[in-house]
């Protein structure tokens, strides 16, 4: 194989690791060097951990020898630093945690080293969680690999903008309101979001912990299901993750999708949606067509509201998971002439403009007289949401939308414009309320050169379904083979 190891996937790593045609050394290694050569161009990284994954590479050497390999021995990966990590920094890309090191591991961290997978470092992200763009980042922007003027989408920039430069193999990420779905898509590779409650959330630092799932960013659809079956599962230590088996998602892939009906919910493909992206999706459900689905229209009435009514909960949920930094229990600590002012300073120096905004704006609507028109609103308005999914998904089995209403736009072009930086979320934010599973599959280039993503949605827990349709369409096409001119 000519191909230099870090352009790998977890598919194509595995095979080679097993036989011994490569060592989880040299592909660390490889990795590390690019990291080191390239990243400060895209900086998708916080912090690189070349120690640990040096270490974590030999464990994983023993491993293969001695016959107790998992397919993600050996594999180097990339988490966003929004996920504990046992003696490794987790900044949450905010100053407040700039100095964290957690003493555990998230569930899903621990899942992966238990795997025998390698931690190449944490990927850079808007600030715990908070943006479209990984603009709201106290380290920083990433930049996107296709084009290193544009934005690579949000929250999880880094870990999607990584997986596309080639540095690491693969990914994880979280999505609250989008934040897989959205920088797959705007980089050119894939992303999951579990069903709520597929995946442990012990260990992922709460933004909206209602809305909030961790899931991979990867090369391709087949490593997707690798990861999603390693890290999927019920945790005693996170009531909200179900108890229900977890499916083996590999043997999916391949599958026929012959008779299966794909709605097309026409709320998705209104005004506002730029021309190459509704073409490259119209493009894709005539491919998915062409592999045997079936199109059915389908209809989301209250689509209209996803963004108000997510930015309505999320904000609220947020002001009050982020009350526990005050300066006295993690990292940052400003000065003050008594404990008040302490608590004030430490918040006022220690949080960006974005997270100070919603924090505001979330402890507005959730304080007396205010929680019923708002929050209370919210969560009904929610319910309906939820519904209409229930209905559509009675007429089909996928929902296929765009991700992204347009391609990555320019760094600094929305960043000063909160609402109009919200709206980037118009067509993810509603899978988050839904509590639903979405995925992201390249499926196009716009003019420029720039990557456009397809949107497949399904039931709860109808993880194995996207991932036979994602395989489906990936085998059709190759977009996912193109990469970066980087
Ligand atoms: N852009 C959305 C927000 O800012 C979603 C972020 C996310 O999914 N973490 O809240």
């Amino acid at each position: 194989m000519g191909e230099p190891f870090y352009s790998l996937s977890i598919s194509q790593l595995a095979p080679l690791l097993a036989k011994g045609e490569v060592s989880p050394v040299e592909v660390t290694e490889a990795v590390l060097a690019r990291i080191k050569e390239r990243d400060r161009e895209l900086n998708t990284y916080i912090t690189v951990d070349e120690t640990g994954a040096r270490a974590m590479a030999k464990e994983a050497e023993v491993r293969l020898r001695n016959g107790s390999a998992t397919p993600l021995t050996g594999i180097p990966l990339a988490l966003k630093d929004v996920m504990v990590t046992r003696g490794l920094r987790t900044t949450c890309a905010s100053r407040i945690l700039e100095n964290f090191v957690p003493p555990y591991d998230a569930t899903v961290c621990a899942k992966l080293r238990e795997a025998g997978a390698i931690f190449l470092g944490k990927t850079n992200m808007d600030e715990f969680a908070m943006g479209s763009s990984t603009e709201n980042s106290a380290f920083g922007p990433t930049r996107n690999p296709w084009n290193r003027d544009c934005i690579p989408g949000g929250s999880s920039g880094g870990s999607a903008a990584a997986v596309a430069a080639d540095l690491c193999i693969s990914s994880l990420g979280s999505d609250t309101g989008g934040s897989i779905r959205l920088p797959a898509s705007l980089c050119g590779v894939v992303g999951l979001k579990p069903t709520y409650g597929r995946v442990s959330r012990y260990g992922l630092v709460a933004y909206a912990s209602s809305l909030d799932q961790i899931g991979p960013i990867t090369k391709e659809v087949r490593d997707a299901a690798i990861l999603l079956q390693t890290i999927a599962g019920h945790d005693p230590k996170d009531s909200t993750s179900v108890e229900q088996p977890v499916p083996d998602y590999l043997e999916q892939m391949g599958r026929e999708i012959k008779g299966l009906k794909i709605g097309v919910p026409q709320e998705f493909f209104g005004g506002g949606l730029d021309p190459e992206v509704e073409a490259a999706v119209k493009a894709a459900l005539q491919t998915l067509t062409d592999l045997g689905g079936e199109l059915v229209e389908v209809s989301l009435p209250h689509t209209e509201y996803a963004v108000a009514t997510y930015y309505v909960l999320a904000v609220a949920e947020a002001s009050s998971n982020l009350a526990r930094y005050d300066g006295v229990k993690y990292g940052f600590r400003a000065e003050g002439k008594n404990l008040l002012e302490m608590y004030a300073q430490t918040r006022a120096q220690g949080f960006g403009a974005e997270v100070r905004r919603r924090i505001m704006l979330g402890t507005y609507t959730l304080s007396a007289g205010y929680y019923e028109a708002y929050y209370k609103k919210a969560s009904q308005v929610r319910a309906l949401i939820r519904r209409d999914f229930e209905a559509a998904f009675e007429r089909c089995q996928v929902i296929a939308t765009p991700v992204s209403p347009t391609p990555a736009f320019r760094l600094g072009e929305k960043v000063d414009d909160p609402l109009t930086m919200y709206l980037v979320d118009i067509f993810t934010n509603s899978a988050n309320l839904g509590g639903i599973p979405g995925i992201s599959v390249p499926c196009g280039f716009a003019a420029g050169g720039l990557p456009i993503g397809l949107q497949l949605m399904g039931p709860v827990f109808g993880e194995a379904e996207l991932l036979k349709v994602a395989y489906a369409f990936e085998q059709a096409t190759d977009f996912h083979r193109r990469k970066p001119p980087f």
